[in-house]
């Protein structure tokens, strides 16, 4: 079985070509990525609300909750998962090229928390909703996903795209990607 994730946590090479396609994140850093299940605490942090669905990229390392590898739910290896894995990835590898904006070890990563906590903050006191995906820092992150719904809005899970990667298939990605590069520049 394939699918956008390997046993060992790190993004399959087709996957890595797809998040670039679409996030414009390097491919270094999507390859440096690992995937990695979290444990409920951590998405219970008071400046991190419930992310859409449940996933928290700290580092080079996105949690995802348990129901994500839940062999009866998302888990299931079917064509599904893989498109919902990668919409939810499309918006995580976003935070991956800020965290890395922010700069290395832990000075960096206080330094992003710290950006975030700013940013929901003042959210907050201007009553302003939703919180947490209003945040430019969001916004910025969701646009991979926005890319990726859309060039999959009509075909779904039986896209090509999300076909090669459910094979692991990253020449077919890849050869996708340079046949629709105008349509991806857009
Ligand atoms: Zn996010």
């Amino acid at each position: 079985m394939h699918g956008p994730v390997l046993p060992n946590g790190a993004l399959s090479e087709a996957s890595v070509l797809l998040l670039h396609a679409v996030s414009d994140v390097d491919c270094d850093v999507l390859r440096a990525a690992r995937i990695r299940p979290s444990h409920a605490n951590w998405l219970h942090a008071p400046w991190y609300p419930a992310h859409r669905g449940g996933a928290i990229t700290v580092g080079r390392t996105i949690w995802f909750t348990p129901g994500w590898f839940d062999p009866m739910g998302l888990g299931d290896g079917s064509l599904r998962s893989t498109h919902a894995w990668l919409l939810h990835l499309a918006h995580e590898v976003g935070h991956l090229a800020q965290a890395r904006r922010f700069g290395p070890g832990l000075l960096g990563k206080a330094r992003y928390v710290a950006a975030f906590t700013r940013q929901y903050a003042w959210r907050a006191l201007l009553l302003r909703w939703p919180v947490h995906d209003g945040s430019p820092l969001e916004q910025e992150a969701e646009e991979g996903r926005q890319v990726l719904l859309r060039i999959t809005a009509e075909l779904g899970e039986q896209h090509p795209l999300i076909l090669a990667v459910h094979e692991g298939d990253a020449g077919g990605v890849c050869q996708w990607c340079t046949l629709h590069a105008t349509k991806l520049a857009r």
